[in-house]
């Protein structure tokens, strides 16, 4: 009977902590989204080729921040814009 209680105590310890490690692997890989951020695809709105947001050509246009596969592409949509305007 003794022994079945310590049995129990240490079952009840090892589902606390393996809780806990579950917990802080979850925020780990929420941490992680952050980082994988980069790799997430983004799609370029002049050739709607989808770029890396890493590695992507990045402008933001009135408070708006959008991503293109070169410079070239920024500048056609910067283009289009300024014509589309009165
Ligand atoms: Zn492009």
């Amino acid at each position: 009977m003794y022994r079945l209680l310590i049995i129990l105590g240490l079952l009840i310890v090892l589902y606390f902590l393996v809780r806990s490690a579950i917990r802080e692997l979850r925020e780990k890989r929420g941490q992680d989204r952050t980082v994988t951020d980069k790799n997430l695809m983004v799609e370029d709105p002049v050739c709607h080729m989808y770029v890396p947001r890493g590695s992507a050509v990045t402008a933001s246009v009135e408070g708006q921040t959008y991503y293109f596969c070169s410079r070239d592409c920024e500048q056609i949509f910067r283009q289009q814009r300024s014509s589309r305007q009165p």
